[in-house]
This record gives C-alpha cells, structure tokens and sequence, in this order.
C-alpha cells in the first residue's frame, strides 16, 4: 500500500507558548485587590468578543474568507462568530462593491445593529468605489454609513484585514462608555440623518 505523506513538519508544542493572554488594563494591584476603570474593563470585553456581520458583494469577500479559514484563522482574534443577523453583531464588514441600489440597504443592515457598532471598509471599492468611477457605484460607504477604519487594497490580503480587525481592537478597548451618548457622537449620527 502507498505511504500517506504529510507536508508537514511536526514540531513540539508547548501550551504556554500557544495561549494568547489578554493584557491586563492599567491599574493598581496590591494583595489580593486589582483596581481599574470600568471603561477599561468594558472595553476588554468588548475588545476581545467582537461578532462581527460580513456584508460581502464581489471579490473582497473571498479574501474574507480565507480570512476566516484555518490558516489566516480570524478566531484568534476572539471573531469567530460570524453573523448575519444584525441585532446580535457589533462590527460591519463591508467588502466589495456597494452599488447605489445597495446603499439604502447597507444602510438599514447598519441601523438594524445596536449600539456600540463599529464599521471596516474592507478594500478600495467599499472605501471609495475602487476602479468603478461610474454612475451606479457608490463612491464609498461612508456616504450612507459612518466608518471607523479603512482596508487599502484590490483586494486586502487577509494580513491587511486582520489588521484593520486589530486597528478596530484598538478602538474598542479605548472607547469610553460614555462616548455613544455624548454630543459629538450625536452629531456624527446626525450627518447622517440618523437620530
Ligand atoms: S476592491 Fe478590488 S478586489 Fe475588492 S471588491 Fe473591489 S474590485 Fe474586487
């Protein structure tokens, strides 16, 4: 019978070195007591449970799910529930072109999310309509939806993507509690025509 190979190597794993610890936010440890802000605890959480909801039409899409495959693997990053039900996500991930037709739609997917949501334009054609300058594209989501981080590229590798993920981290751990209610938030809403 013919030998099955494998083109692996196998190489000896040590727990320790294969868990990822979630940093400590700062604060002040003496015995037996850790003190911090509940901003900073929040946003811990939040930082590394995101859900989040991919909104992919063309050619982006793809390298999303490579992204999501075994060997890009966006659970790592605390990600792996994909969903689609709006209600339940907090991260849109746009990917790929958004025609003007679609646009009310992505908008309703975004309003259907409660808040805190966050918003990745992944790829040129959600940030700004990539190569198709024409009379159906719409020349970025951010004429219908707030955007928080921008994915250059035709299409992102899924390094790029993971790094806008991880660009989204960032912002989520920083993020004040209060920040949904306060009046430059607002304001942001209202550019929109969004109460
Ligand atoms: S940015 Fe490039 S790869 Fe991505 S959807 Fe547009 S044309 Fe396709």
């Amino acid at each position: 019978m013919r030998p099955v190979r494998f083109n692996i190597t196998p190489k000896e794993a040590k727990i320790a070195d294969s868990l990822m610890m979630a940093e400590m936010p700062e604060g002040h440890s003496g015995e037996g007591f850790f003190a911090t802000k509940l901003s900073d605890v929040v946003g811990l959480a939040r930082k590394n449970s995101i859900w989040p909801l991919p909104f992919a039409t063309s050619c982006c899409g793809i390298e999303f799910m490579a992204t999501m495959a075994s060997h890009y693997d966006l659970a790592r990053f605390g990600s792996e529930r994909v969903g689609f039900s709006p209600r339940q996500c907090d991260l849109l991930m746009v990917m790929g072109t958004i025609s003007k037709k679609m646009g009310p739609v992505l908008r309703q997917v975004y309003l259907q999310m409660a808040e805190p949501r966050w918003v990745i334009a992944v790829g040129a054609c959600a940030s700004s309509g990539g190569i198709f300058d024409t009379y159906s594209v719409l020349q970025g989501i951010d004429q219908v939806i707030p955007v928080d981080v921008y994915v250059p590229g035709c299409p992102p590798r899924p390094e790029a993507i993971i790094d806008g993920v991880m660009r989204i981290q960032d912002l989520v751990q920083n993020e004040s509690i209060r920040r949904r209610g306060n009046e430059q938030y607002k304001e942001l809403m209202n550019s929109y025509g969004i109460e």
